[in-house]
């Protein structure tokens, strides 16, 4: 028997609305204001009906993580990134050889995932030439978990500094994942790490750094100790569409 889409549809309702009521109480905690912090929903693997009833629900930011699942799904959302209702950002691995398919479909507003100077500087140019601006955060690897993309915190301030300089593109913080351990202390003193190399950056207000104070860091797992170390944008998927087989 299938499960009626309705019923899918009502539990992403319900999970949004429990979402945005843990990042309030998570910043009530550590009396930060919670309307300075953003949940963007992570929908890989998700059908483009689920991705539309989360921003029914009041989501305005969705993240994707496969180029090509985004060039797939991005046209049944084109009339909301279009007008603006949502935006999109890419929150996994850009490929060089992507930058030209995920600048065409013009659904993306910023591109999380910046690790290295040649991929920044390729965008750059691909963004003079089309005569656009695109938000650029960078990702560093707080972890130093083999399995994850990132600079290392050490050179994370210097790749930050050169991407602030780049034409064509808006360095507009800094995004992690978080360490994969349920120890609190472990997976906080890597968030705090991502808050001090924001500091660093944005602090002595440099040209094109002064932007660079987002940071995106907290999932579903740990998106409360990502708040109490500072985050701005939490990016969540399983505690909204359930575990991904
Ligand atoms: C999948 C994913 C998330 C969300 O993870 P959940 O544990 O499902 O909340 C956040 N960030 C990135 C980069 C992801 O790939």
């Amino acid at each position: 028997m299938t499960t009626p889409i309705t019923a899918d549809l009502t539990a992403i309702r319900e999970r949004w609305a429990a979402v945005r009521q843990r990042v309030i109480d998570a910043a009530s905690i550590v009396g930060r204001d919670p309307a300075d912090i953003d949940v963007l929903v992570a929908t890989k693997t998700q059908p483009v009906e689920a991705v539309r009833a989360v921003i029914d629900a009041g989501a305005r930011l969705i993240g994707e993580n496969r180029v090509q699942e985004l060039l797939t799904k991005t046209p049944g959302l084109a009339d909301l990134a279009g007008s603006g209702a949502v935006n999109i950002h890419l929150i996994g691995t850009l490929q060089r050889n992507k930058i030209n398919a995920v600048l065409a479909g013009g659904a993306v507003s910023c591109v999380q995932s910046i690790d290295t100077a040649v991929l920044a500087e390729a965008l750059s140019r691909r963004c003079l030439a089309s005569g656009r601006e695109l938000n650029v955060m960078v990702q560093v690897n707080v972890s130093g978990e083999s399995t994850k993309s990132g600079v290392t915190p050490d050179d994370a301030a210097q790749l930050a500094r050169h991407v602030a300089a780049l034409p064509g593109l808006q360095l507009h913080g800094f995004m992690t994942i978080g360490a994969r351990s349920s120890d609190e202390r472990v997976v906080r003193a890597g968030f705090a790490r991502l808050r001090a190399v924001r500091d660093q950056v944005a602090g002595p207000g440099e040209p094109g750094t002064q932007t660079a104070t987002a940071l995106s860091m907290g999932m579903s797992s740990d998106l409360e100790w990502a708040i109490a170390e500072g985050a701005t944008l939490v990016r969540v998927g399983s505690a909204i569409f359930g575990s991904r087989n």
